[in-house]
């Protein structure tokens, strides 16, 4: 079919089929948000949360435990909600670790990972007692060392390490292995052992090790953690230490295209419980906190990002929609590259016949502005309300509002 042929709808649009968002919100549900529009705006569904932690967490073996990565949504709400199903927090900057506990989350359930903590940050971390700092450099080990002195206090730490293995991430979002700027390579660790028998306040509770992203393959992830967890096991026995904590990352990917399949997490948790009997690892893993640390998997489907189509017209022989929403609200398609499923909402909810290929583009002076709609989408009219979907991951936060100082979005809780 070529980009200019409009196509007959014959089915229902995949993305209502096949999506959580539409899975836990009917289009008559949608509908009020729809006629009261009145500038862009997230919506987010507490529901969708709730069921995929459900995904995550039913029937997980219990030494595994969840933590939020709050970086994908720091939104309040949302954060409160994650900890009321019981889930711990991955943070990372002051800023973070203060909407944790804002939002309820105790020391003990929060970590601090990153690779340019600043000392203030440090000090924070130290005197509100975290669960762990997961230090990423030799330097960043003797500032904590000496804050803690300051402080006369103790602290646990994970090393994070940068291996030299990865889950095979498509779009590179924490870059895999080679140079990184994360953690510490793993054939320098003799010199962080070295600088840690040198520390008076800082104990070693583990390791972290995340190298990978917006993973579809149950197996990958699988892989991953087995490697993780032989690296741990290589590590005790070389340095003769014994430790409690292994922290995996995130990492858990969710569909943006109509190709992509859902990851398919029974299949991991039914191999992860195999694992724990395996005699290899079970006697490791039985003193193990073994963490998993997702982000986009909890936060990324609950939200959709709705925008008005201000005017269509043609260029070069494509059919264009301009759209009042924008880049400055939602960077990550032109920051990773990666196109979001884009629904008309307005030309479904009128069963419009066809279905057309557009440029959607927002308002803002630059053609980075522009949300590539690979698949054929309902005919678009001037007026229609758009949803990007998946935006509930790495959405409001991670975009640049400042330019061409457009309001910001809203945020809206739908239930
Ligand atoms: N943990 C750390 C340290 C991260 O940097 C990130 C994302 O960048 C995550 C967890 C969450 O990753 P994801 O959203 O892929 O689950």
């Amino acid at each position: 079919m070529s980009e200019l042929t409009p196509e007959l709808v014959k089915d229902e649009n995949h993305w209502l089929k096949v999506h959580p968002f539409f899975k836990q919100n009917s289009l008559d549900e949608l509908k009020k948000y729809i006629d009261s529009y009145e500038s862009p705006a997230f919506l987010y569904s507490r529901r969708v949360v709730t069921d995929q932690h459900y995904k995550l967490s039913q029937d997980l073996p219990s030494k595994i435990k969840i933590f939020y990565a709050q970086k994908s949504n720091p939104n309040p709400e949302i954060l409160k909600h994650l900890k009321s199903l019981g889930v711990g927090c991955d943070t990372a900057s002051l800023g973070e670790i203060s909407a944790a506990i804002d939002a309820g989350f105790v020391s003990k359930d929060i970590m601090f990972t990153g690779p340019g903590k600043t000392e203030e940050e440090l000090q924070f971390a130290v005197r509100k007692n975290l669960m762990s700092v997961n230090v990423e450099s030799i330097q960043e080990l003797e500032l904590l060392d000496k804050i803690c002195e300051e402080q006369r206090r103790k602290q646990g730490i994970l090393v994070r390490i940068n291996p030299k293995f990865e889950a095979g991430e498509e779009n590179r979002i924490i870059g895999g292995m080679g140079v990184s700027k994360f953690g510490i390579d793993i054939d320098q660790i003799d010199e962080f052992m070295e600088a840690l028998k040198k520390t008076k306040n800082i104990r070693l509770k583990g390791i972290h090790i995340f190298n990978s992203s917006q993973i579809l393959f149950w197996k990958r992830i699988y892989e991953n953690t087995i490697a993780v967890i032989e690296t741990a096991m290589e590590l005790e026995k070389k340095y003769n230490v014994s430790f409690e904590v292994i922290d995996l990352g995130g990492g858990f990917g969710i569909p943006y295209s109509e190709e992509e399949f859902e990851l398919d997490i029974d299949k991991l948790k039914k191999e992860l419980n195999f694992l724990y009997r395996n005699k290899k690892y079970s006697s490791f893993l039985e003193k193990i906190k073994m963490i998993y640390e997702p982000g986009r998997y909890l936060s990324g489907q609950c939200g959709i990002y709705i925008t008005k189509v201000l005017y269509t017209k043609e260029s070069g022989g494509k059919k264009v929609a301009i759209i009042d929403g924008g880049i400055h609200h939602m960077i990550r398609p032109a920051l990773i590259g990666q196109s979001h499923p884009i629904v008309n909402l307005s030309g479904i909810i009128e069963k419009r016949l066809v279905k057309d290929n557009y440029l959607i583009a927002g308002p803002l002076c630059t053609s980075l502005d522009e949300f590539n709609q690979a698949s054929q989408i309902e005919e678009i009219k001037q007026g229609d309300i758009l949803a990007v979907l998946n935006a509930g991951a790495y959405g409001y936060t991670e975009s640049m509002p400042l330019f061409l100082s457009h309001k910001p979005a809203k945020e809206i809780f739908i239930n």
